[in-house]
């Protein structure tokens, strides 16, 4: 294989064969193949595309590359949900425990932060002692004693996607569908589940802004879980402004012990439940969506929830005591608030800037060596549509220094706008998508 040459191949819009394909990610995922040649075929890529079969290839070689979980002996379905990624968005956070604590498996592999959004790894580290790098055999062990364990591609487990997914982090080189498509079902295939659910994000902060690219995407992912015997569905829900109301690695994770406690942000609510909801239809332990919510809130305000979450963490390493008081996360030593310059509505609040406002702040990384600082980020109660008078407090800057109080300011002054008139955000799930079709939801 002359890794040149198929640079140059895809860089002039040519097709890669599979067997190339599958040569190329196995040579660099066992350290044969540069970053360097790596990140210029990503970059080829990026302005050329895949077509199915390359794209098709390209999971395949990701799975070859490591092992896959065994479930076989587990009784029960075994169910994911994975989001395609968005600022502020912890709905994994929430639903491992929720749905695990209902009875179904959930061994979910994540990622860390990739662009401008935030990753469940990253998020879960905050809590101190918490491990996510478990091996295989630690994976399936807890599955079976608790029902969840939520892990990251180590040398075993799709490791070829793992490097693949932080060299595109550093390369811009993320906003491309058979590489979101391939990258996501590698990992989920290899989780061996018996169904998948996926949120696809819409909007100005999502990685891929055309609700068309957005159903090709859908599309994409489903037709790979076909193709392993995965049933997958697929919700598209809005990422055109934060999720709830905390952005930033430890404030998500508090705001996420908030709704396993019954309360928390209502767009965060509604987004989680209905993902949920879909888990646990494909689970077959609920017929309806509807029935699904009973059972849902049932597991929340039952305290069972959150007590998942407990035993999750504590298995895998982490202080537990995080579950009943989350002031023990990880604190930015400076706060302070940021509040309305004049009178209007909330036009916007732009989760790309907010996104990069949380890597300025140091809570996320500009390259693939720089460590996280988990406290920093912001909180903001600010949503499109609301109604502020001047002086009023929109968000809370977490940071470092003072200096860096500065930098949240900056951030906010461009991510928030406001206005005279009243603009529609997009619907909080618009969409779904399953291998029969695509359904509007709103
Ligand atoms: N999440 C992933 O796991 N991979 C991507 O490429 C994008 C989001």
């Amino acid at each position: 294989m002359i890794v040149p040459r198929l640079i140059e191949r895809k860089r002039d819009g040519e097709r890669l064969e599979p067997r190339e394909i599958r040569e190329l990610v196995l040579a660099y995922a066992d350290g044969t193949v540069p970053d360097y040649q790596m990140a210029a075929l990503l970059m080829a890529v990026y302005f050329r595309g895949l077509d199915r079969d390359e794209m098709n290839a390209l999971m395949d070689a990701m799975l070859e590359s490591g092992k896959r979980l065994d479930f076989s002996g587990l009784p029960m379905p075994r169910i994911d949900k994975h989001s395609t990624g968005g600022v502020g968005d912890k709905t994994s956070l929430i639903l491992a425990p929720l749905i695990a604590s209902l009875g179904v498996a959930v061994p979910m592999m994540s990622g860390r932060g990739l662009g401008h959004t935030g990753g469940t790894l990253d998020k879960l580290e905050s809590i101190a002692g918490f491990r996510t790098a478990l091996s295989l055999d630690e994976a399936e062990k807890q599955v079976a004693r608790i029902g969840c364990a939520m892990l990251s591609q180590t040398d075993e487990i799709v490791p070829a996607d793992r490097s693949i997914y932080a060299l595109r982090d550093a390369t811009a080189t993320v906003e491309v569908i058979p590489l979101i498509a391939a990258s996501i079902m590698s990992k989920k295939i290899a989780e061996s589940l018996t169904g998948l659910v996926l949120d696809i994000k819409r909007g100005s902060g999502s990685f891929l802004p055309k609700l068309d690219d957005e159903l090709e995407l859908a599309k994409a992912m489903i037709d790979l879980g076909a193709r392993h015997g995965c049933p997958v569905v697929a919700l598209l829900t809005a990422m055109d402004r934060p999720l709830g109301h905390a952005c930033g690695n430890a404030l998500e994770v508090a705001e996420a012990i908030e709704v396993l406690k019954g309360a928390g942000p209502p767009d965060l609510i509604e987004v989680t439940l209905a993902l949920g909801a879909e888990m646990l239809v494909l689970a077959s332990l609920a017929t309806t969506v509807e029935g699904a919510h009973v059972l849902m809130r049932d597991a929340i305000s039952s305290g069972r929830a959150l007590l998942k979450f407990e035993e999750i963490v504590s298995a895998q390493g982490g202080d537990e005591a995080v579950a009943r008081d989350p002031s023990r996360l990880p604190q930015a030593p400076h706060q302070s608030s940021f509040s309305a310059k004049r009178e209007g509505v909330v036009q916007s609040v732009d989760p790309r800037a907010i996104g990069y406002g949380v890597i300025a702040l140091g809570g996320g990384r500009r390259n693939m060596e720089e460590e996280e600082d988990p406290s920093v980020g912001f909180v903001i109660t600010a949503k499109p549509g609301f109604h502020v008078t001047k002086g009023q407090t929109l968000a809370t800057i977490h940071a470092r220094s003072r200096a860096d109080l500065d930098v949240g300011r900056s951030t906010l002054e461009h991510a928030i706008e406001i206005g005279d008139s009243a603009l529609h955000p997009l619907p909080l799930v618009s969409h779904r998508v399953t291998g029969r079709g695509v359904e509007r939801l709103a």
